[in-house]
């Protein structure tokens, strides 16, 4: 299998934890790549453990997991990671999703408040 494990709030919640996970399943064969959204040059802070253990390590640039490694030719079996959203829609959109839904609830709310105006006043 080839295993894409995230970075942060994933390995970094407990990096010789995931360290020996990592480690464990390399040693079955497995291949253990990193996959973070982070941008190349965000690599402060990072521990050394996550390029240690993984056989690679793709920055995705905020771009959807999935697509960003299916570009490189690199299609995991599984995936490790606290945000599986971030797996399947890019940081943009779900930046544009919530702006539209957080509009959309003004739109409505503002709506109610009319028609809860003129219902008051009739
Ligand atoms: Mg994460």
């Amino acid at each position: 299998m080839i295993i894409a494990m995230d970075y942060d709030d994933t390995f970094s919640k407990d990096p010789d934890g995931w360290a020996h996970v990592a480690r464990a399943m390399a040693g079955r064969g497995h291949k253990i790549i990193g996959c973070t959204m982070r941008y190349p040059d965000e690599t402060d802070g990072m521990s050394t453990l996550y390029g240690e253990v993984c056989e690679q390590v793709h920055f995705s640039s905020r771009v959807a997991k999935r697509d960003y490694l299916a570009s490189k030719g690199v299609v995991p079996d599984v995936w490790i990671d606290d945000r599986p959203d971030f797996i399947v829609s890019s940081a943009r959109d779900l930046r544009q999703e919530q702006e539209e839904f957080e509009r959309m609830e003004k739109s409505q709310s503002e709506a109610s408040r009319e028609y809860t105006r003129g219902k008051l006043t009739i």
